[in-house]
């Protein structure tokens, strides 16, 4: 136990809420756990690029049809150049991801980005070394203050932090309130984040290849719209990393 300054009242205020509630396994529930037991981290489904589309990260059981697109990046308009994905988002690793998005737990960002970061120095593609900004999505005001944090900026943070990459939080905004993603149709999310994002300053980013940071990616469309206001305002390249891949 640390005796400077307040040092002492954080341990002993943790110590004890620790004891009241102690961390449980998110994707279990198994107690005295923080983020995921061995069970659950052998459960998580990690993912390879190889087996995905080169171009927006989409998992493939047949990844040889896959040279340049697959048939749903196809149907939009990509701005960024490649994103790839961590791990697919089902089991435990979406249960953490419910419980650390939608019902406070925040003490799971450090466990949810360790895994994105082992991932990152085992298996990220050979672009990952010409990264020059870490740039998490942004969330709207209104959706920060409810939630308390941002999980793209408690990711990217960590990950700009472990690999010794310049970050920029805050570099993107969003523009205007836009509906949850998660709750639209797939036909509907590229028109519903259309134009609602702006760079704050440009010359923090133009010219530079930018590595866009997010939570979970579904058809893309966020992702996008971070590559469209990034490559708008001057950056040379755009690379997207999510640390979960949804089906769309
Ligand atoms: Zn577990
Ligand atoms: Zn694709």
């Amino acid at each position: 136990m640390t005796t400077t300054g307040n040092g002492w009242l954080t341990d002993v205020v943790s110590g004890t809420l620790s004891l009241l509630f102690p961390h449980r396994c998110a994707g279990c529930d198994r107690i005295d756990i923080c983020g995921f037991c061995r069970e659950c981290k052998s459960l998580l489904d990690l993912a390879n690029p190889d087996e995905c589309c080169s171009r927006c990260g989409a998992p493939s059981s047949a990844p040889s049809a896959f040279t340049t697109s697959c048939p749903d990046c196809r149907r939009m308009s990509l701005r960024f150049k490649q994103a790839v994905s961590c791990l697919r988002y089902t089991g435990p690793l979406a249960r953490g991801v419910v419980l650390w998005k939608y019902e406070g737990h925040r003490y799971l960002s450090n466990p949810l980005a360790s895994l994105m970061i082992e991932w990152t120095a085992g298996t990220a593609p050979a672009w990952f070394e010409t990264v020059q900004a870490v740039v998490p999505a942004p969330q709207h005001p209104d959706t920060l203050r409810r939630r308390g944090f941002s999980p793209a900026e408690e990711l990217a943070s960590r990950l700009a932090s472990a690999f010794e990459l310049p970050y920029l939080p805050r570099l993107l905004f969003k523009i205007r309130y836009t509906e949850p993603q998660a709750r639209l149709s797939r036909d509907t999310r590229t028109a519903n984040i259309q134009d609602s994002m702006m760079v704050f300053d440009n010359s923090l980013i133009q010219g530079k290849i930018a590595l866009v940071i997010d939570d979970v990616m579904t058809t893309g469309a966020t992702i996008n719209e971070c590559a469209r206001a990034l490559k708008a305002s001057g950056a040379d390249t755009v690379y997207c990393l999510t640390l979960a891949r949804q089906a769309g």
